[in-house]
């Protein structure tokens, strides 16, 4: 099958007893066991839940991942891998990355003896960025909220000569669009909550892989620390995920007219592959869409504030990838975890805003923007 029918009929109505369409929701936290010392398939339901094993199967096989573990939250799924790593570990990372990720690497490296580098450019790492204690490579593409665009084929390669495992976060692409385990990279994470709930309805993460060992150890990770993905928001994720390609293609399609339109009010827009040629070309080889995140710098004569207030098809909220659009204020909102310094250093500017574009009609989020943007130079 291929992913628009996989994301539907991925979960067959044959898994259960009934032949219920939809799956069941597994509440149980107990089972029967049958006779002491006798096994069965679900005994507790930290360590499996056939709610959760469902949509852990569905995902596994959208990224064609044999290993698939959902959580209770995005940063549960990253810090889940980041306990893969010991004492002494270092992490390479792109410098502008989802803001709790960063708050992460800020507030709990240190305590666990681990350390990171955050690296200006990654499609200009080079052997010299490693060294024995590299252990991971952990890409954000397109990166938040800058939309940059990093090669995973090469990072893979590179960071497989010197012994590091690549991780991506895949959240703004999805396996709809791109699947970074195909390129070579060793494990794929996802905050759920976004595009492939769709909804905006629930908070939940994945991490997939196709190494045993690091499969093996993750199954262990989770049922360890507990964090895992309930019962109900297995089922929510698994109703979300059916549209994730009708919703993606709208988004897509709204994305390409919106950027269209800021670009004739000389407005610079950042999307996937808008940087470079080279990232463009990066982005149309390893991704097939730009996704549906954009961010772009006020020019100074549009009053930010008013801007902002102004838009009524864009409610200003910090996430993304629900079928609403929305719009947010990285400095003060996603990235407030990142010092003033780091901010400035890496392009997140105060006049810096990122949309999450919905499925609307086009032309009725056009004509918003149009006409926020003519009372924010006070034309109207
Ligand atoms: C939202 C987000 C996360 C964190 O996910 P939660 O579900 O909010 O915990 C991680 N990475 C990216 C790219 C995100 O957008």
């Amino acid at each position: 099958m291929k992913i628009e029918s996989l994301l539907v009929q991925g979960i067959s109505a044959h898994n259960n007893p009934y032949g219920a369409i939809v799956p069941p929701i597994f509440l149980a936290s107990t089972y029967i066991q049958p006779a002491i010392g006798e096994e069965q398939d679900f005994a507790y339901s930290r360590g499996g839940n056939p709610t959760r094993n469902q949509v852990e199967d569905l995902l596994g096989q959208l990224e064609e991942a044999q290993y698939s573990y959902a959580f209770a939250s995005g940063m549960a799924a990253t810090s889940s891998v980041f306990q893969l790593l010991k004492h002494g570990d270092k992490v390479l990372l792109n410098n502008n990355i989802y803001g709790g990720t960063f708050r992460y690497l800020d507030q709990l490296f240190e305590s666990r003896g681990l350390e990171y580098q955050l690296v200006e450019d990654f499609n200009h790492l080079s052997e010299e960025h490693f060294d024995l204690t590299v252990k991971m490579i952990f890409i954000e593409t397109p990166s938040n909220p800058l939309l940059e665009v990093t090669d995973i084929k090469r990072i893979s390669e590179l960071a497989h000569q010197h012994g590091a495992v690549v991780a991506v976060d895949n959240t703004f692409m999805t396996a709809y669009l791109q699947k970074p385990l195909a390129l070579g990279a060793d494990i794929v994470t996802y905050s759920a909550t976004k595009y492939l709930s769709g909804h905006a309805d629930l908070i939940a993460g994945a991490v997939l892989t196709n190494d045993q060992a690091i499969g093996e150890r993750l199954k262990v990770i989770q049922n360890t620390l507990g964090n895992i993905l309930s019962p109900f928001d297995s089922y929510s994720l698994i109703r979300g995920i059916k549209t994730l390609a009708v919703r993606m293609d709208r988004q897509i399609e709204n994305t390409h007219k919106l950027i269209v339109f800021l670009q004739s009010q000389a407005i610079s827009v950042n999307f996937a592959g808008a940087h470079s040629k080279e990232e463009a070309a990066i982005q149309s080889s390893q991704a097939t869409g730009i996704g549906a995140v954009i961010s772009f710098e006020l020019p100074e004569e549009y009053d930010l504030s008013v801007f902002v207030q102004q838009l009524k098809m864009f409610p200003l909220a910090v996430s993304l990838g629900g079928v609403e659009s929305l719009i947010c204020h990285p400095a003060s909102m996603t990235h407030e975890s990142y010092s003033q310094d780091l901010r400035e250093k890496i392009g997140i500017s105060d006049r810096l805003l990122r949309v999450a574009v919905g499925i609307e009609n086009s032309e009725d989020l056009v004509a918003d923007v149009a006409q926020a943007l003519k009372q924010a130079k006070g034309e109207i």
